[in-house]
């Protein structure tokens, strides 16, 4: 049984990217102002994040919880945001499955270090691979919660050699999506370092939360943020797009797309239909380089489903054809070969 559940698991938790993504969205989800994400050997061998957010309460501690339902006793998973389904619709957390602490409790080491401001003294709590709660006690904290995870995938001997083997690659891919959460996050200074064997602790990243064009300029420097193009698209029916996109002729600098965020509502999505019509674009009037892009699309919230993925990296865009055109026509305009 525990086994079925590893494997579940995997589909949420898929490398150390979506572990990192999924701590990250709950501190937001908890109002968190400033976050911290700490790894140790590039995360292979530990992630902790914290944050000064509201804690976890003590009717929270646990990640599952018994219910009864037509077939008798199950187990789900717990989730303080998301009672009711139909509930879906109007989502604005992050999360709301209650899938990523059990899923990293049977991939890794857990533990938690939390306070409310109810809360006298913080509590810290550690899991075992099923996400039951073995050790709980009182220590040290300010208000808000720290996450530990260790060892991720060391219950799966091969998943772990190849998340060790391949840890650089999955370092850089995890440090894109904390660069879209920290470009997008107004009002939340994100801080991410590294510790290497015996080394000091390095800075990969530390923004303050300012506009988006200040993060910008935070994470990739005044000479990046003089290579953008502001862009403003309103369309039809609520929508519209809005960021920067590298200027005629002087792409990212790189060979690979990835530079290249883009947000719904606020939210670091995948849309490669439209990483592919930005990069067709560009280099049909450009050069053999990739467009940087920060592209905030933004629609009611009735039209689109984030729950098409379990990472929620992909959703699917009811006014999709809308938006193709919208930013095709707006591209066009910019990257036309007479504004040579
Ligand atoms: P979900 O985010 O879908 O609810 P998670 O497994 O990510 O599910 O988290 C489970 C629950 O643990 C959350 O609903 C929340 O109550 C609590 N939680 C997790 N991380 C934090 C945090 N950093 N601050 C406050 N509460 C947290
Ligand atoms: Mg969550």
């Amino acid at each position: 049984k525990a086994s079925i559940h590893r494997i579940c698991s995997g589909q949420v938790i898929l490398d150390l990217a979506t572990a990192v993504k999924e701590l990250v969205e709950n501190s937001l989800d908890a109002g968190a102002t400033s976050i911290e994400v700490k790894l140790k050997e590039h995360g292979g061998d530990a992630i902790e994040v914290s944050d000064n957010g509201s804690g976890v309460s003590s009717d929270n501690y646990q990640v599952f919880f018994l219910s009864l339902d037509l077939f008798g006793l199950t187990l789900k998973y717990h989730t303080s945001k998301l009672s009711d389904f139909s509930d879906l619709q109007s989502l604005t957390s992050f999360g709301f499955r209650g899938e990523a602490l059990s899923s990293l409790c049977s991939l890794a080491d857990v533990s938690i270090l939390t306070r409310t401001k109810e809360d006298e003294t913080g509590t810290r709590i550690s899991y075992n691979r099923a996400g039951l709660i073995v050790s709980k006690e009182t220590a040290a904290r300010q208000v808000g919660t720290t996450v530990t995870v260790s060892k991720l995938f060391s219950p799966l001997p091969v998943r772990h050699k190849e998340f060790l083997r391949n840890v650089r690659r999955e370092y850089s891919r995890m440090i894109a999506i904390l660069q879209a959460y920290a470009l997008i996050s107004k009002n939340v200074r994100l801080v991410c370092t590294n510790l290497v064997g015996k080394s000091s602790r390095s800075t990969i990243l530390r923004t303050q939360g300012g506009s988006v064009r200040e993060n910008i300029v935070t994470i990739f420097g005044p000479k990046t943020m003089a290579c953008l193009d502001p862009m403003d698209i309103s369309l039809p029916e609520d929508l519209s797009i809005e960021g920067f996109v590298s200027k005629p002729g002087s792409g990212s600098g790189r060979g690979s797309s990835d530079r290249q965020f883009f947000f719904v509502n606020g939210r670091p999505v995948d849309l490669p239909k439209f990483s592919k019509l930005l990069n067709e674009l560009y280099k049909s009037f450009n050069s053999q380089q990739y467009p940087m892009a920060v592209l905030n699309f933004r629609l009611p919230t009735t039209a689109y489903d984030v729950n098409v993925t379990p990472d929620k990296r992909k959703l699917f865009l009811h006014s999709e054809s809308s938006f193709m055109d919208g930013l095709r026509n707006a591209l066009g305009n910019l990257y036309a070969p007479s504004k040579y």
